[in-house]
């Protein structure tokens, strides 16, 4: 169900604006009312809401009774205001608020957005607490939960790293103590940064107030950031989402220069990525790898013929064929223009010209609609089946087979 956001906006423009591009681009539901007397004063199920966006108006009788019914409710707030005083800021610590917004300061659609998206997501973002002192890690965990974070905790060196191995796909961020002789933050931050690099890991290092040699030397083990203690928790917060957002950049870049976006299937950076992974399951499981190299027969005229974009439809529908034609243990590529390359595994020479003679029929038996015409296009595979644990050698290997396939006649199989 998608979560209803209230929002109190007296703007007629910024209302209108923040609730049609949130509804356009997001699946929350926006509850747009233009006072908190407004809302208030009318007849609502305040336990219907998820989140309220709350117009901060210091001594207002409505904004109080607002305020105090959604923390009565238990409703996440963040406080629109129109400058940081010292009383929002106790106010919103006292309302356990997730986050302010300061008018024409950092208001804008986007960073509303940005506050919501993150706080329904940060439970796919874990933390590992690291810190000898239980009172310590109980202090981060409270504020971190208020974020919805998912928190592991750790008192020592050999847990800390167990639980980071265990969960690795979901713990993107470490905030490490050091208390000598007791905890050695910085020993296992560089530990830490051996194993998961920059791209999968941030790690924030903890040192008391102006101990500037442990923050400097807690970035040179690897750390990308610090915090000294006492610390507010607004900073905390800000450090914590900062260091979240590049490891989550890194992935988005990773993700982007391995996926092609016309098919949506890997492409050719995909194979380095994958190449160790392959070989050291087929090693394991004592597999031979076969890899098959699947080319387009005459493609370049259907471009001819029908235009470009034709030509890329054609692309996508044989894509979706290819990729629901293999096992989920086989890995699909496009390797080129109209070139794909399928890496499997165990599949003898019998199995293999059986699985890939059919793969060809069911596209020699395909309608594609082009939009003005029904095409059918054929494909040409080269197939290596022998006992290879070099990807490069069998790819080529199939690709020669691929070339014989296109000499003696193309709609055929080599193996
Ligand atoms: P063969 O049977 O020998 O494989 O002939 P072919 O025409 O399929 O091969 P050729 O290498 O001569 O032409 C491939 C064409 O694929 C040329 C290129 O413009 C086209 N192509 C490559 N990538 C794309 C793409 O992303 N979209 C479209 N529409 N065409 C592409
Ligand atoms: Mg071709
Ligand atoms: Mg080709």
């Amino acid at each position: 169900m998608s979560k209803r956001i209230l929002f109190i906006e007296k703007s007629d423009f910024f209302g209108r604006a923040t609730k049609y591009k949130l509804e356009t681009t997001t699946d929350f539901q926006i509850l747009w009312y233009r006072s908190n007397m407004e809302y208030v004063t009318g007849n609502h199920d305040y336990t219907l809401l998820d989140m309220a966006i709350i117009d901060y108006n210091e001594g207002d009788t409505y904004t109080n009774s607002m305020l105090d019914i959604c923390f009565k409710n238990k409703i996440p707030i963040v406080l629109l205001a129109s400058k940081i005083t010292p009383t929002l800021q106790e106010k919103m610590w006292s309302l356990q608020a997730i986050d302010y917004i300061i008018k024409g300061y950092n208001y804008s659609i986007d960073n509303i957005i940005d506050i919501i998206t993150r706080y329904f997501s940060n439970n796919t973002s874990g933390i590992l607490l690291v810190d000898n002192c239980i009172e310590s890690r109980k202090h981060l965990k409270k504020l971190l939960k208020l974020h919805r974070y998912r928190i592991f905790e750790s008192s020592n060196e050999t847990e800390s790293l167990e639980i980071l191995k265990e969960h690795q796909e979901i713990i993107k961020l470490v905030i490490v103590g050091h208390n000598d002789p007791e905890l050695n933050g910085l020993e296992l931050t560089s530990e830490i940064r051996r194993h998961y690099s920059m791209d999968k890991l941030a790690i924030i290092g903890v040192s008391l107030q102006g101990n500037h040699s442990l923050m400097v030397q807690f970035i040179k083990s690897g750390a990308n950031d610090f915090i000294s203690k006492p610390f507010i928790s607004e900073l905390l917060y800000c450090r914590v989402i900062q260091n979240i957002k590049v490891v989550e950049y890194f992935n988005k870049i990773k993700e982007l220069a391995i996926i092609d976006p016309l098919t949506g299937l890997n492409n050719r950076h995909f194979i380095k990525e994958a190449e160790s992974i392959i070989i050291e399951n087929s090693k394991r499981h004592n597999l031979v790898i076969c890899g098959a190299m699947i080319d387009i027969d005459d493609f370049k005229a259907i471009n001819d013929t029908w235009g470009h974009d034709a030509g890329d439809i054609v692309l996508k529908e044989i894509s979706k064929v290819l990729k629901n034609s293999i096992r989920k243990s086989d890995i699909i590529i496009r390797y080129g223009g109209e070139e794909f390359l399928i890496i499997g595994n165990n599949l003898d020479p019998i199995h293999a010209e059986k699985f890939f003679n059919k793969l060809r029929v069911t596209i020699e038996n395909l309608k594609i609609n082009i939009g003005k015409k029904i095409v059918n296009v054929t494909i040409s595979i080269g197939v290596c089946t022998t006992e290879e644990d070099n990807l490069e050698q069998i790819i080529n290997i199939a690709d020669k087979k691929l070339y014989e396939a296109k000499n003696s006649g193309k709609n055929r199989v080599i193996i």
